[in-house]
């Protein structure tokens, strides 16, 4: 590659951005499947471990095809570093536990994905790390969370399943006026629909088995920050800890960002749609979705979003019996508790992805016996919109 200064759109950057090419010069990224790296010489070796001559020293550390993606991905947050990880999960548990230690406080909202509010709620205690729960919609139960020990911020925006809204510049300026740090997991709303750096946290996580492969192929996951906050808090947990990222899965979610702009536009369009007609619907009691006007923090994701979410919530009527029929009933949409994916996929998360959660618990989050959440897919909007027709006429009789 050239080292001409790059002033990249996003669909230009996830096409060509990070691209490292090997003496072959081949077209598509290379798939660099190997777990070490050979020396010219032991002086070469000896220098490398220096850190006086750069290069690849093992997969654990870093990989060709792995800082592709790397590099592709903080050209389109605009974040100075990253580090990809083996899943979503070890990337939010990397970015936690490296932001703190014994004697810490987290503030975290309370509308989390279950693992994260394990990681939270039962893992980070048993480090003697405390952590709060909040209703994360109202910037007046942050600063009340707060104590003197309070050294991170954690949330979710949009939330899953309930597609609630944080405002990120609220929690990220209460965070810098204590010394603090916030930790966004961006998920949802796609790094193409909002940008949590910008809004001023300071480090952005995915699950990249999400929207950035896209493709229901492999699960990988990155954290996204400066580069001081890498060097010094991550790089060393990253090496001694292995959360890494397989070569393999770093060069499908190579391929799935270069088509990224164009899935989530479509499936984005899709959703709109599609949530307007479910509001209409006789049979469904409430649709809770970013695009539309009548989303309860309506004016933050006006402020903070570019785009209304590929996600969709919404209340049957009738509860659990009637949310089931409505997905027996489905063609098309197929019943699974993953999301972001080419295929529309429906869940009842209080009997699957909230399952572990008390009915309290899930009360506080809106998560009802009638909830369904709909990961809207790459499908015609009109084939869609019609089986969802045709399944809330089923599930009526
Ligand atoms: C899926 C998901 C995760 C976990 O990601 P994995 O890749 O499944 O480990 C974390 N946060 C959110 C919001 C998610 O949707």
């Amino acid at each position: 590659m050239s080292t001409k200064k790059r002033n990249w759109k996003p669909q230009t950057a996830l096409v060509h951005g990070g691209t490292l090419r090997s003496g072959f010069g081949e077209t598509s990224e290379a798939m660099y499947l190997t777990q070490g790296y050979v020396y010219k010489t032991a002086q070469a070796a000896e220098a490398r471990f220096k850190g006086e001559e750069p290069g690849f020293i093992y997969s654990r550390y870093a990989n060709p095809t792995v800082d592709m993606f790397e590099k592709r991905m903080c050209a389109l947050e605009g974040a100075e570093d990253a580090r990809a990880t083996a899943s979503g999960m070890a990337a939010v548990t990397a970015a936690l536990l490296c932001s703190v230690k014994a004697g810490d406080h987290i503030v975290a909202a309370r509308a989390l994905f279950g693992s994260c509010r394990w990681v939270v709620e039962t893992l980070a205690p048993r480090y003697g790390i405390e952590a709060t729960l909040v209703d994360g919609t109202d910037i007046a139960n942050w600063e009340k969370a707060v104590r003197p020990n309070t050294k991170l911020f954690f949330l979710e925006s949009p939330t899953n399943p309930t597609l609630e809204v944080v405002d990120i510049a609220a929690v990220a300026s209460l965070a810098n006026s204590i010394g603090a740090r916030l930790v966004v997991d961006n998920v949802f709303a796609t790094p193409l629909q909002q940008k949590p750096l910008q809004l001023g946290a300071h480090i952005v996580v995915y699950s990249a088995t999400k929207h950035i492969d896209g493709q229901g192929r492999c699960l990988g996951g990155v954290i996204l920050s400066d580069k001081k906050w890498i060097d010094e808090n991550l790089h060393d947990y990253f090496r001694h800890t292995g959360p890494s990222l397989s070569p393999f899965n770093a060069w499908t979610l190579l391929k799935g960002l270069e088509t990224l702009p164009l899935r989530v536009r479509q499936q984005t369009e899709s959703a709109g749609r599609i949530a307007d007609f479910l509001a209409e619907q006789p049979q469904i009691a409430r649709v809770i979705y970013p695009g539309r006007a009548d989303h309860p923090q309506a004016d933050i994701v006006k402020k903070q979003m570019s785009g209304g979410s590929t996600l969709i919530c919404l209340d049957v009527k009738g509860g659990k019996p009637a949310a089931f029929a409505l997905q027996n009933a489905l063609d098309i949409v197929l019943i699974s508790n993953n999301l972001g994916d080419a295929k529309s996929l429906i869940t009842h998360p209080a009997t699957t992805t909230h399952k572990n959660l008390s009915d309290e618990a899930r009360a506080e989050l809106g998560i009802g016996p009638g909830t369904l959440r709909l990961s809207v897919g790459l499908e015609d909007a009109d084939d869609l919109l019609e089986d969802i027709a045709q399944a809330l006429q089923a599930a009526r009789a």
